[in-house]
């Protein structure tokens, strides 16, 4: 039977229990999960989950853009190399200039880039596809990706200009929508824009939708906000992001 749903982007690891949510995600029609890691625990644990639930859980390793204060780099990027050949991707990985520690400090962008460069080699090297957090960085996070990264990648949530859009869809990459495609302005203009052919679904579980952590059975609300923004059915938009997603990750 083809796949329905498949959420392209998850923390699993912010879960302690994965039955009910496994049991949940099914009901609502979701048959597979790209789960992300940020840090060295969030990696491990994904690998866990993604050994509990062959098939259905697939495994991406990555060090996220602030997630590295605390930890070792070095160690966590090698356990990523490690690891990658059982990994259906590179993510989460990218740049992000609005948090924090980066917003003022110079350095920190610097650092990102780096760490978010020697990822993007390392996706190649190991021929994956890389998820891209690019909040506040779209250009850097585009022009670094064409130099250094692979030729399979999907920027999620993208809520960036629309030129930089326009300019990564040139390049073959995908975005995906989140929970946000039923309200953030630029999330929904960039999903507008976009063709339905280079989308993808998402629910960035465990971050908030109305009030509560969302998890993967969010992802037909997703859908349903995807078919109203680009006028078209359920089924449609289910098919296609789903084989989007298929194409991307060979899975
Ligand atoms: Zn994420």
């Amino acid at each position: 039977m083809p796949r329905r749903l498949i959420d392209t982007h998850a923390h699993l690891d912010d879960f302690d229990e994965m039955e009910p949510i496994i049991k949940r995600a099914r009901e609502a029609g979701v048959d597979a999960i790209i789960a992300v890691g940020a840090n060295m625990r969030a990696c491990r644990l994904t690998l866990e989950w993604a050994e509990a639930y062959p098939g259905y859980i697939y495994p991406a390793l990555g060090v996220h853009p602030t997630e590295w204060f605390e930890e070792d780099v070095e160690e966590t990027l090698r356990f990523v190399e490690e690891h990658l050949d059982r990994c259906v991707a590179v993510g989460e990985i990218g740049l992000d200039y609005w948090s924090r520690e980066a917003r003022k400090n110079k350095a920190v962008r610097r650092r990102q880039r780096e760490i978010y460069v020697r990822q993007l080699e390392m996706a190649v090297e190991h021929e994956k596809p890389v998820s891209i957090h690019s909040r506040g960085s779209w250009r850097d996070a585009l022009d670094l990706l064409l130099r250094h990264g692979p030729d399979r990648a999907v920027f999620h949530w993208y809520s960036g200009p629309l030129d930089i859009l326009q300019e990564l869809l040139d390049a073959g990459y995908y975005i995906s929508a989140t929970p946000a495609a039923e309200y953030s302005k630029h999330h929904r203009a960039a999903l507008r824009e976009a063709p339905l052919e280079r989308i993808m679904l998402e629910t960035d579980s465990p971050v908030e939708y109305r009030g509560n952590p969302s998890e993967p059975a969010v992802l037909p609300k997703v859908a349903k906000a995807l078919a109203e923004l680009k006028g078209a059915s359920i089924e449609e938009i289910v098919k296609t992001t789903t084989r989007n997603a298929e194409r991307l990750f060979k899975i």
